[in-house]
């Protein structure tokens, strides 16, 4: 019971999820999406977050949206560090404009790309913090599909510590 796709519960500071609103909130100000990532280890089913990072990213106001890209060297930069201090990327969060869901562009250019990683997306722009049920929370299947997910309970089970 070692991957990602066995964890049943994963647990998240709250500190982690205030400082994440905060970043996402400040790039939601200039009008842009914001992402940020959680990293922690897991313990047979249990995941726990420790470490909230914000990766350099551009932001980006297109005709038909809005999104954040984080380059290649930066995810090089991130994949280094993940593996010196043997942490494991969890979730991505990051804001849309208005409504919370998962993106085509979301599908495809997912930062958190192991099966069982989790992906929420938090609607205008983080203006307040909002309650997980209030976020679209999603998960990589083993299809590698990303599925919405209810984080109310196991299997797929978030809770705030
Ligand atoms: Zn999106």
């Amino acid at each position: 019971m070692t991957e990602l796709a066995d964890v049943t519960e994963l647990r998240v500071p709250l500190q982690v999820i205030i400082d994440g609103y905060e970043f996402m909130r400040s790039a939601g100000r200039m009008r842009l999406e914001g992402m940020v990532l959680w990293a922690g280890n897991q313990r047979d089913t249990i995941f726990t977050v420790t470490e909230l990072i914000v990766p350099k990213q551009k932001g980006l106001s297109t005709a038909d949206g809005v999104c954040a890209i984080v380059d290649a060297n930066e995810l090089a930069r991130l994949n280094m560090h993940l593996y010196r201090n043997s942490l494991e990327l969890v979730a991505q969060v990051h804001t849309h404009p208005t409504e919370a869901y998962h993106s085509s562009t979301d599908d495809e250019y997912a930062i958190a790309t192991t099966i069982g990683c989790f992906s929420i997306v938090v609607p205008n722009f983080a203006v307040i913090n909002y309650a997980l049920a209030q976020c679209a929370v999603y998960r990589l299947n083993v299809g590698a599909k990303w599925m919405e997910v209810d984080e109310s309970q196991a299997p797929n089970r978030i809770v705030v510590i």
